[in-house]
């Protein structure tokens, strides 16, 4: 389902996940009196992850990765560390016309076409530390027999409504056309080659009754219309509880989940979805590729794809509950389950509205707690498309970087797309490379191992009494393990490795405030402390970075010689021992050089040709803003523009989009700043970046706090937002003008 080139008449997954150690109590409000609902707090006691099941007709690449895949493995990853049960499900979804459309253009069957992917796929996940509890896929015969149970029991619970209705047929090819199997002309451009469902060139949805001059794929004939019937779900009668539930967070009067914690694109798609009136929605379609309709008279028909996809999550389960002699309800039917769907925003409605009121109408299951979808990633100023094969494909890079895993994970994970769509550049992947992951947590490490290993004979030193320092590093890194726990629950993974990250930026300062090195000549007792300490550095780096860097945290476990370790031990006294003979050091990360770089991006135009006729509007850069009014002298004079270095970045609390900066301007007392830059700025990321400020704005209160001056920032069409500095440092108030 993770698969973009997917389209509406296949399902598509792509899952998603809720952490909730939160209260639900206090969300109770929203327009509910109090007493309207029953006091029902959930208390949890595990955790059901999906990953949205990937189309079996093309390899994974890194939108895939960013959308589901990296987010729901560092969730559970962090959730495991802390001692929580969770299972970890995904699998290939292996039905829908797309396949059987791809078989037919490749000259072989559906069978061999799923087999290659889901084969490739799977290997793909396992290279890259994509750790599911068991991918599975949806034409395993248990998936069969799931989904036509789950079929029958929606029929007898009167779930469906039989319609007749007109369909084109192939009189040449004697079958129903599924809308893929039609093309025309689309009625909206004019595109001879739209498809019954959708025009790729426009991006109109249609429907196949729509197209003119509509011919058949499978003959070329001109497919005439013939009575055919199918199952409905006649949506519109849940519209009332999915308003209900998505929006209050309740069931049946029960409080289920706090939609304060849905993000709120999520929201928004499932209510505009909601405004315009749920309708009913074929449940089966005219294929001979599929799950069959368990139902007298219902040859040559396949249940809906995007009924037997989510049901293949419920597949896995249960045969991942066979292989291990376990029972698998409770991980669906429990009261005390958190439910948790990962998935990219092209799947949002299947799995907030379609799956859930499928949940519902067949009783027994619990409804997802979160569906934390995610944005897509663009590529190099693109959208990612396979079909013009611009894309970063997961196991060609596996090939060409290899034991690299971490760092792409390190790059994506920095620029998910969480709240809006973000996108990977080569570039940057060289930059968080060489200027993060090499110069601050590489190169911490290795300093502390060198000098462990020329002062201490590759033993740990025992420590003395610490100094003021000591309790200073201490007090800053105690609260990091909490703030990553928490960031993680929150779906905001892009803080939380910046929070994880932020022990290694601690310990590198500590060594460059301590100097160690200068230091074992006058007074070596000291160097022994300041070396142990930074060698619990490394051991609470091994705990709070593996959800994040599994084989570099793997690596410092091996290099300190310590098993695998729970989250709450990442700060514990006792870890390392003095002593104890330390393992080797292992080589962390190494500088990218440009020539690689260029040689990723020169291979991505190469192999993606230009785009063919108009393109979509989304692909074009959109022009900028038109030209101001003139302005006097006098009134440009008017501005106090000054440089300023930020010197403190903190988030303003409810406020998504602000950060309070502390910055230094050369005068007496440092500026505070309110800044709109919180979703593409970590504040750990700010301090000691120069800045232009206009210093005699007005000051303003927003959120409580009083803004004294605006920082100046560049902004493209697409909303993305740099800093405007000057081309190198200069003194702190100098004036710009
Ligand atoms: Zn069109």
């Amino acid at each position: 389902m993770g698969n973009s080139k997917r389209t509406i008449e296949t399902p598509t997954a792509r899952p998603s996940i809720q952490a909730a150690t939160r209260g639900l109590l206090g969300t109770f409000a929203r327009g509910h009196p109090r007493n309207a609902i029953e006091s029902h707090v959930k208390e949890i006691k595990r955790t059901t992850v999906t990953a949205a099941l990937p189309y079996a007709n093309g390899p994974l690449h890194i939108g895939h990765i960013a959308g589901a895949y990296l987010p729901a493995d560092i969730y559970v990853r962090c959730l495991r560390a802390r001692g929580q049960e969770v299972l970890f499900v995904c699998g290939s979804d292996e039905h829908g016309a797309a396949i059987t459309i791809r078989a037919m253009k490749d000259g072989t069957t559906p069978r061999a076409i799923v087999d290659k992917y889901h084969a490739m796929m799977g290997k793909a996940f396992v290279d890259f530390g994509i750790h599911f509890d068991i991918y599975h896929r949806t034409s395993a015969e248990l998936h069969k027999q799931t989904s036509q149970d789950f079929f029958l029991k929606l029929y007898e619970n009167g779930a469906f409504t039989e319609q007749e209705e007109l369909q084109y047929y192939d009189e040449e090819a004697k079958q129903f056309l599924a809308d893929r199997y039609i093309k025309g002309t689309c009625p909206v451009c004019g595109n001879t080659e739209a498809y019954g469902d959708q025009c790729e060139k426009c991006g109109s949805a249609l429907s196949p009754k729509e197209l003119k001059d509509p011919r058949s794929t499978l003959s070329g004939s001109k497919p005439v219309l013939k009575p055919t019937s199918h199952w409905y779900l006649p949506m519109e009668r849940s519209q009332q509880w999915v308003e209900e539930w998505i929006n209050n967070g309740v069931l049946d009067g029960v409080q289920q989940h706090d939609a304060g914690e849905w993000k709120p694109q999520v929201l928004g798609q499932c209510n505009s979805w909601l405004k315009d009136g749920l309708r009913p929605r074929a449940m089966t379609r005219d294929l001979d590729w599929g799950v069959p309709v368990p139902l007298p008279n219902a040859e040559g028909k396949v249940l809906y794809v995007w009924l037997d996809a989510p049901i293949g999550y419920i597949t896995a389960t249960k045969q991942w509950a066979m292989d291990k002699g376990v029972a698998w309800e409770p991980w669906w039917k429990s009261d005390d389950t958190r439910l948790l769907h990962f998935i990219g925003k092209d799947n949002i409605v299947f799995h907030c509205i379609i799956f859930p009121i499928l949940l519902k109408m067949h009783g027994g299951y619990i409804l997802p707690q979160n569906v934390p979808a995610n944005e897509f990633l663009n590529l190099e100023g693109q959208k990612l498309s396979t079909s013009r094969n611009w894309a970063v494909w997961l196991h060609e890079y596996i090939e060409r970087w290899p034991d690299r895993q971490d760092e792409l994970r390190y790059a994506l994970a920095s620029i998910l797309p969480e709240f809006k769509d973000s996108e990977f550049t080569w570039k940057d992947f060289q930059d968080k490379n060489n200027n993060e992951l090499v110069s601050i947590l590489g190169n911490f490490v290795q300093r502390v191992f060198v000098l462990c290993h020329k002062f201490h004979d590759g033993k740990v030193p025992a420590p003395s009494g610490g100094n003021e320092q000591d309790v200073l590093l201490w007090a800053e890194l105690n609260i990091l393990p909490n703030k990553v726990a928490e960031e993680v629950d929150r779906f905001r993974f892009r803080d939380a490795m910046a929070s994880a990250m932020q022990a290694a930026r601690l310990g590198n300062k500590y060594l460059t405030d301590t100097e160690p090195w200068k230091l074992e000549k006058t007074d070596p007792e000291r160097v022994r402390t300041i070396l142990f300490n930074s060698l619990r550095i490394t051991a609470a780096l091994s705990v709070l970075l593996e959800p994040f860097l599994p084989f570099t945290a793997g690596k410092l476990r091996r290099m300190l010689g310590l098993k695998e370790l729970k989250w709450e031990d990442a700060l514990r006294a006792d870890l390392i021992v003095p002593g104890t003979s330390l393992g080797k050091p292992e080589h962390l990360f190494k500088p990218i050089d440009d020539g690689p770089i260029a040689a990723e991006v020169e291979r991505l135009h190469a192999s993606a040709p230009l785009p063919a006729g108009p393109v979509i509007s989304n692909d074009v850069p959109a022009p900028p803003p038109a030209a101001k009014a003139n302005i006097t002298f006098d009134d440009f004079a008017k501005l106090d523009l000054r440089v300023g270095t930020i010197t403190a970045a903190e988030r303003v609390p409810k406020a998504d989009k602000l950060l309070k900066l502390t910055i230094d301007i050369g005068e007496a007392a440092p500026r505070t700043v309110v800044s709109g830059i919180a979703e593409h700025y970590a504040p750990e990321q700010l301090a000691g970046q120069q800045v232009l400020l206009v210093a005699n704005l007005e000051p303003r209160k927003m959120r409580g706090v009083e803004s004294q001056g605006m920082v100046l920032m560049a902004e493209d069409a697409d909303g993305k937002l740099v800093f405007v500095k000057p081309s190198e440092t200069i003194r702190n108030g100098s004036e710009v003008r």
